[in-house]
């Protein structure tokens, strides 16, 4: 959730999707193996819906093909908002602790660059096939075959090429999976990327007999009573700076684990609170930042279209898309803030502005 990266509107340039020879080898990757290997499914640390909806939704089709040693999984701690405990393939989710060392195919989603993959990422590594599919304009191109495509609002629409590919075709499940990640990473069909390919993508999935409105209520609109009040608690102090990013405007608020603690609340449950402050009509530019340990925060940072922000969380580490991007941040809530201030356009020396 909280990923808008089709905020970032139609790619500028020539970014194309993938050749044939690159859908050619992925598809081989895939068909070219007996169906009782073992096939590891790695999204991006935190998963957002399109992480694990891509992903998820892959893993089904694999099933439909066959295939019986799957399993998917993510960095960190195995722990799911709360939003997504009623996902589709759920089953074929590990903990990262329990993921093969030595699976015989491993599969990338919605991961810009290994490091996204914390701990999973020596699996892309080793002697496997390492197939990474992807939508982000930064991706590293980490992996043996890329099915990277930078005008795709999703990795879900990545996904659903390929599952089209290898023949396998839409079920519910599937489609509630693909539907899930779509609808996230396009903010509920409303950012700019949301071309008349991305509805057709989505009348595919609807005509599998999936409930939109139970969908989205579930992802986008239920949270737990002590987030209610948790995100009280965060949004009273948020910090407006009008005059920052050459007075395009600032927006920025924190969150702590105290305020997770007192409100018997885990971090996850933070990762739509960036849609509260990012409306904000006197400011371009909005921040959270997430404490995730003493001193380490993982910091959201969204443009409404006048900044780069990617340039920002890029300079500070970290990365994403132009109008959604992130970094991990050190020491305290100020000298964070400070440092996104200090990379952002028309706040430094002049000639820095962005236009
Ligand atoms: P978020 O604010 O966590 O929803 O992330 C917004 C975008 O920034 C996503 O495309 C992420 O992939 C990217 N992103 C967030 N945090 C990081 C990070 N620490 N390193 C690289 N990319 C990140
Ligand atoms: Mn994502
Ligand atoms: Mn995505």
């Amino acid at each position: 959730m909280g990923e808008p990266a089709g905020a970032e509107g139609p790619v500028a340039g020539d970014a194309t999707g993938p050749t044939e020879a690159e859908w050619a080898a992925a598809v081989a990757a895939v068909r070219d193996l007996p169906p009782d290997r073992r096939v590891l499914l790695i999204c991006h640390v935190n998963p957002d819906g399109d992480a694990l909806g891509s992903m998820l939704g892959f893993a089904l089709g694999l099933r439909r093909l066959g295939y019986r040693a799957v399993q998917a999984t993510f960095p960190g701690r195995p722990e799911l908002p709360e939003a997504f405990q009623a996902m589709p393939g759920l089953d074929l989710l590990v903990p990262a602790a329990a993921a093969w060392t030595d699976p015989d195919l491993v599969l990338s989603f919605d991961a810009a660059s290994a490091s996204r993959l914390g701990e999973l990422a020596d699996r892309l590594t080793g002697p496997a096939t390492a197939v990474v599919i992807d939508h982000h304009a930064s991706n590293t191109r980490f992996g043996t075959v890329h099915l990277v495509d930078p005008t795709a609002a999703a990795t879900s629409v990545v996904v659903e090429q390929l599952l089209d590919r290898l023949g396998v075709p839409l079920d519910v499940e599937i489609a509630e999976c693909l539907y899930v990640a779509l609808a996230t990473d396009t903010g509920s069909f409303r950012f700019e990327m949301t071309t008349p390919a991305v509805h057709e993508m989505a009348a595919r999935l609807l005509a599998t007999g999936l409930r939109p409105g139970e969908i989205s209520r579930r992802i986008f609109d239920t949270r737990p009573f002590g987030a209610v009040r948790l995100y009280g608690d965060v949004l009273r102090r948020t910090r407006l700076e009008p005059e920052a990013v050459g007075g395009r405007g600032l927006v920025w608020t924190y969150a702590t684990l105290d305020d997770l603690a007192r409100h018997r609340q885990r971090p996850p449950v933070l990762e739509p609170l960036i849609d509260s402050i990012r409306c904000t009509a006197e400011a371009d530019v909005s921040c959270l930042v997430k404490q995730v340990a003493p001193g380490e925060w993982a910091v959201s940072l969204r443009s409404k279209g006048g900044v780069d922000v990617s340039a920002v969380a890029v300079a500070l580490g970290g990365g994403g898309h132009r109008l959604a991007a992130g970094f991990t941040g050190r020491g305290e809530v100020e000298e964070v803030v400070a440092a996104v201030r200090a990379e952002l356009p028309g706040t430094g020396e002049p000639g820095e502005d962005q236009g």
